[in-house]
Formats: structure tokens, sequence, C-alpha cells
């Protein structure tokens, strides 16, 4: 039968529709499955697209005329066949076309067709004339310092980087002179300086080894150590043993866990050079680091969300660091977890998943529990480190100025006084969450949005959900009033209060506003100096530095977050507080917390601060769950929806609602509201599908994705299916 002969290309295109599209091989090509995974360029309507051949097929006999494919862009498949298993289930798991989900997986410049790029890097060693006159160079210079390390090994560009931002200088100071010279090489960089890797505590130890012995196959591990009990020595020292098999590791850090510091101490302590991938790169860049990893050229690579899709042809070990942090889920488009697709890849690989918190995921720490994990505990801090005192401050007799307290404003000066630093911690930003009017109660809201917008300055009036701008009214716009008054205090006006009351010391303010540029959170460090001094800020201070002089943390307010209506939030504030308090009394100086709360008897806090810490509140949070039906002893998918007309929306779920009624046993909720209703000038409402069983409720979502791309109202609402949603 001649019409059954494949020749047709079942193409995977970068759109949302849940279907592959048919194509003839280019003229002169042969539709051999050797294609499949390559690159092609297909037209599609009057656009030029690049897809993936997902597949080899014979041509429907109902269709008609197919094009051709204008060209195959490769030479051999891009995905290997783990990467393309693990892309397809998690096209499949997470209810997203293939096409987008492949896109996604390639770094920009091989999404739009680009050729594989040149992974050679750049390495600086010294010349013969540098060898013999480094010893000549004046001391204490930069030249002279970099010199000397280039007498310890050749070193690559990156790693110059990450010895010093302004290394280009020195640099060319020695190139001028002839004694540095310049080679490139796709070869790891043999020699780097390395700094020797701590004695390791019997916990940690232990880890390591338990680690080591399952390299070689899948097992995912719980690294649940305290803050500062030293998991990263241990990430390091299973990395290395996964080295020296020959072996590539792949790390995951949340998005601001990764700064240049975090880069610089994996760097200095691993015999390769260690490859980075994050948002503040280049596409270019990172399209070199995906590919040098695809040819075995990179052998460690560190990354966030979206280094879970670079190619492991030889792997040996993923780490996911904070592994409970909520960057690991992409909120948007493809909504994907990495913490779960780098656990079916290394159940595919055949590698162990070793996952680090002090605040584990409840998903996380039920697994440990039941056994499915190895659960590896570090219960003390590391060296020479104790455990801050946790004060908690009832502020409901305490009057607030500009929100702080005078007991906290007492210990701060203490502090201070002591020569040591202070952490202040707010997670709004800006002057004042509201405005408020003292005379009739109104207060500003967004006109897009269901949310009352931020006082940043004396003047501006932010919405920080629609990023909406006005001035401030000069009075009330209801009564006139000119008595309008902010409420509540962002980290602005902490910010300014503190800087009135102690002038004498620095004082920095890390949130997104003075944050955006990568190396900005090193900066602000760098200002904060080694002696007395204040940090003011977001959830960007709870993670990733030591600062070794900091030993006070002063949480401002976490009261709104206390009473939120989502059943994760609960979970999302014990981490929070805990991974802030962990700033604390890293090093040899003892730490204190202090919290400012109008609710000091709230269940969530007797149990954190003053019962059993993190483990206690996850028993009680996780028996609370197991009641109420919740993840993780519940699977839940949110159909997500918005238009402009609350009509075609209210039509859309109710076609949703009808198609979901199914054999499976998923119990699907009445559609209603999201919790802010209206966004951007927009209307959201939302349907929620649960099931005890994660089968039941893939079998379900199998047979409606389809049936929901085919509703007539799709074309004027927005919608997504949102599986294991972080947010309800
Ligand atoms: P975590 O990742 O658990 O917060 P880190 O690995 O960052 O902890 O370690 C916290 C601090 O303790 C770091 O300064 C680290 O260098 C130090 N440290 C870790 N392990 C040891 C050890 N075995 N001996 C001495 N210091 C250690
Ligand atoms: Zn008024
Ligand atoms: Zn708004």
């Amino acid at each position: 039968m001649p019409d059954r002969v494949p020749s047709v290309l079942r193409v995977a295109l970068p759109l949302p529709l849940p279907r592959l599209f048919d194509y003839l091989p280019p003229r002169g090509v042969a539709a051999s499955a050797a294609l499949v995974g390559r690159r092609v360029r297909v037209g599609f309507g009057s656009k030029v697209l690049v897809g993936i051949v997902a597949g080899i097929d014979a041509p429907d006999p109902a269709a008609g005329t197919l094009r051709e494919a204008d060209a195959v862009l490769d030479a051999t498949a891009l995905f290997d066949a783990e990467l393309d298993a693990s892309l397809r289930w998690a096209a499949g798991y997470w209810q997203r076309a293939l096409g987008d989900v492949f896109a996604t997986a390639l770094p920009g410049p091989l999404r739009h067709g680009e050729p594989l790029p040149d992974t050679a890097r750049a390495v600086w060693r010294l010349t013969e004339a540098g060898a013999t006159a480094t010893p000549a160079l004046r001391a204490g210079t930069r030249p002279r310092a970099l010199a000397e390390r280039l007498r310890a090994g050749a070193q690559d560009e990156d790693a110059l980087a990450a010895w010093s931002p302004q290394w280009r200088t020195p640099l060319r100071s020695l190139a001028r002179r002839g004694l540095v010279e310049r080679l490139w090489t796709t070869q790891p960089v043999p020699g780097t300086p390395r700094t020797p890797p701590p004695v390791l505590g019997a916990a940690q130890r232990r880890a390591v080894d338990a680690v080591c012995a399952r390299l070689g196959e899948f097992a995912p591990l719980l690294l649940d150590g305290v803050t500062g009990s030293g998991k990263t020595e241990v990430y390091l020292a299973a990395i290395e043993a996964c080295l020296a098999q020959g072996r590539q590791a792949l790390v995951l850090v949340p998005e601001i866990g990764l700064t240049p510091q975090a880069l610089r101490r994996y760097g200095e302590r691993l015999p390769v050079p260690v490859h980075a991938l994050h948002s503040g790169l280049s596409e270019g860049e990172r399209a070199r680091a995906w590919t040098a990893m695809a040819r075995g050229e990179a052998r460690v690579l560190i990354g966030t969300r979206s280094a879970v899709f670079t190619p492991l042809p030889q792997a040996g070990l993923i780490v996911i660091d904070e592994e409970h942090d909520a960057s690991y889920k992409q909120q948007d488009g493809f909504r994907y977890h990495a913490r779960d697709l780098a656990l079916v890849r290394g159940k595919t690989l055949g590698v162990p998943v070793l996952l680090g918190s002090a605040t584990p995921s409840l998903e996380t720490l039920h697994h440990a529990m039941g056994g499915r994990y190895a659960w590896l505990r570090l219960s003390e801090r590391a060296g020479e480190a104790i455990a801050p005192q946790v004060h908690v401050l009832d502020v409901r007799a305490q009057p607030l100025v500009d929100g702080l307290s005078r007991p906290l404003r007492a210990a701060i000066a203490a502090c201070l006084a002591r020569g040591e630093q202070a952490l202040v911690f707010r997670n709004r930003r800006g002057f004042a969450p509201v405005l408020l009017c003292h005379d009739c109660g109104w207060h500003a809201d967004c006109e897009r949005c269901d949310s009352a917008m931020t006082l940043h300055g004396r003047h501006t009036l932010l919405c920080h959900h629609c990023g909406a701008r006005r001035r401030v009214p000069p009075a009330c716009p209801q009564c006139d009033s000119l008595g309008l008054v902010p409420q509540g205090a962002g980290t602005e006006r902490l910010e300014q209060a503190l800087a009135a009351e102690f002038p004498d010391v620095p004082l920095v303010r890390v949130d997104r506003e003075t944050t955006q540029h990568r190396d900005a959170l090193e900066k602000h460090f760098a200002a904060l100096g080694d002696g007395a001094g204040i940090l003011v800020g977001t959830q960007m201070l709870a993670k990733g530095h030591d600062l070794p002089r900091l030993t006070l943390v002063a949480i401002a307010s976490i009261d709104d977050g206390l009473f939120s209506a989502d059943f994760r939030a609960g979970e999302r504030l014990a981490q929070l507080l805990i991974q802030v308090a962990g700033r604390a009394g890293r090093a040899a100086l003892r730490g204190a917390v202090w919290l400012q709360t109008h609710h000091p008897d709230h269940p969530l806090l007797r149990t954190l601060l003053t019962g059993g810490g993190y483990h206690a509140f996850a028993a009680e949070a996780l028996a609370e769950r197991r009641a109420a039906g919740f993840p993780p002893f519940a699977h839940l998918c949110l159909l997500r929806a918005e238009a402009t007309g609350q009509a075609e929306l209210d039509a859309f779920l109710a076609e949703a609602f009808a198609l979901a009624e199914n054999a499976f046993g998923v119990t699907r909720h009445a559609p209603m509201p999201a919790p802010m209703p209206r966004r951007a000038g927009r209307l959201r409402a939302q349907m929620l599908l649960s099931s005890p069983q994660r089968g039941a409720l893939q079998a379900l979502l199998r047979e409606l994705f389809p049936r929901l791309h085919a509703l007539r109202e799709r074309k004027k609402v927005r919608w997504s299916l949102d599986v294991d949603p972080v947010d309800l």
C-alpha cells in the first residue's frame, strides 16, 4: 500500500494549539525517522516559523495538499532521547502544546533558528615573559594580583569576572606588555585555583555519603538542614564526587539566589569551570551554556528555573537548592514546576536528585515522612554559629511611629552600638501600602484593579498589579478633606525613619526598585561595609548572602499575610519567616530576631516561634491539609480565565464546567471569581478541579484540554490550565 509509506513530517510549532502540523520534507530530503528531533523552518499562513520534527507519518488521506518545509536546520536531533522524553512528559502533564514546550526548552537563538553556537571560551594565561616578570610587578597592585592568580593556572573569563567585576583593566595592562595571552578552548581549564573545603561535620559527612552511595541510580533525597547548617558544602562535596566519576552536575537555585557571590563560591571550590544560566545573561550567553552542556564540554551548570531544560548527556547529579522556593514554578505561559520536572528527569536519567531546604515544601516533607525520599537532616548550624533568639513584640500596646515600636528602635540602637548590623524586613515596597482619607475613609484604589494603590515617595500612587501610576490628589476626591494620610509602612518609609534616627551608619534598602541589576545586591552589601549598619528590605533579603556581622533581624510586620484565604499562605509565610530569621547570627556572633505583630497569639506564630519551629508547623499544616483534602493529599488543577466582558467569561466557565463532568471521579468545583476579580481592566474567574488520584485528574485533563480549545467562547477569553497551582 504505497499511501501507508511515511512521507510526512509531523512538526511541533511554537503555538499554543494542542496539535502537530504536517509538512512534506523539503525537496530532495527523504522523510526518515532520522529527522525526528531536528529543527525545520516552515511557512505557516503568511509567517515563517521554526519547529521541531516530532514524528514521521503516513499522509492523512483526508488532508488536502500539504506545504513543503523550507529547510531542515540541524544535522542531528537537538534533544537527546532523555530530554525528548522528559519534555513530552512535561507537555502531557502540565497540559501544554508540545511545540510550545519545545520552544520554552530552547534558548532564544536556537528557538529562532540560529545554528548551534561556537562554545569555545576565552582563556587567559601568562606568557613566558609574564611568568618571569610577575615577581617584579609592583606589589599590592591589581596587575600583580592578577598575574599571581594566573601563575596558579590559566583562567577563563567567567572565572576572572567572578574574581573581580573590574577584571578587564588589569588584564589589559598585562596584555599591553605581552605578559598574558588569550587562547580559545572548549576544554575545561585545568588548574583553576581552588579554596580548600572545610572539614565537614558528622551530619554533613553522613549526608554526603548518603548521596554518593546513590550515584548512578535515581534517588530523591531531601537535605533538610536549618539555615546556616552547611547545605551548600554538602552539595559541593557531592558534586565533586559526581565530577570524579566523569559525570555532569546541574544545580538549580532560586531566581534571587544566583548572585555573583554564590557563583564565585561554586567556582572557587570545584575543579572545573562553573557555567551559569539565568535571566541576567544575554541570549547568546545562554545559548552557549546550553550548548556546552549538550556537547559535554561544560561539566557543571548552575542556573535558575529554566536551566532545568538543559541537556545532560553525561548526567551524574541534580541539586535543587531551596527546593520550596516559589520561583521554581513558572506563573504564566507554560506553567511548569522546575523541581518536579527535575525529579522526572532524574528518574529518566537514573541519577540522584538532591533537594535542599531549611523549610521544605509540605509536598516534599510528606514524601520524606512516607519514606519515598531519603531524609537527610542537618539540625545544627555549621562552625561556631548558634541559632538566634526570638522575641515576639506585641505592638497592640506599643505605638508605632513609621512602622517601628520603641523597644525595636532600642534593640536596633544597641545592635549598632556593638558595631553590628541589623536587618529590617518588610515585604512591602513603597512608602505606604494605603493612602487613606482621615475624614471620610476614602482610600486610593487602582481604577483598573480591585486593589489599593501603594504610595511611593510623597506624590506618586502606583498599582503593584498593573503598573498604573497617578499623582496623589491634592485633597480627598470624595469629601475635599486635606487629611489624606499614608497608612502603614513600606520599605521606603522604614528607610527614611531609620536614616533619620541613625544618621551615622550606612543604610541600604534592598527591594525591587533599588535592586534591578543582577550585581546590585552585591553592591548593596559592599556599601554596608563590615561595621555597624542597617539593611532594610523585602524578601530579596531572605536568602543568599552570608553577612557575618548581621546579628539582629527585625520583622516590621507580616500581619497582612496571616489571614490570607489561600491554602498555601501559611506555608509560604512560615518559610519566609524562618528564612529571614535565618539571616541573623550566621557566624560567631549570636543573633536575635524581633517580630512586631498585632496577633502574638496567632497559632502559626505560636507554633513556629515559641513551639517546635518549622517542623512542628509543618506537621500541623499537613494534618489540616489532610482533613481539608488539599495537596499533598489531593491533586489540583485550576482553570484560570479572564475577559473584558462578564458575559463571555461566565459563558466560557459554564461550558468548561459542563465539559468537566466525567467518569474519573474528579471533583469539579463551581466557577468563581479570582481572588482579585478585576486586574488591569480585565475580569478574572476560575474553576478548580480536584482529585485524590493524580492519575484520575490527568485522565480528565487529557480529554478536557483539547475540548476547551474547541470551545466557541475561547476567542474572547484568555484561559490557561494550571496543574498543581501554587496559589489559588
Ligand atoms: P546553608 O546553605 O545550609 O545555609 P552554608 O553551606 O552556606 O549553609 O554554610 C553556612 C556557613 O557555614 C558558610 O559560611 C560556610 O562556609 C560555613 N560552613 C559550612 N560547613 C562548614 C564546616 N563543616 N565547617 C566550618 N564552616 C562551615
Ligand atoms: Zn475624604
Ligand atoms: Zn492596577
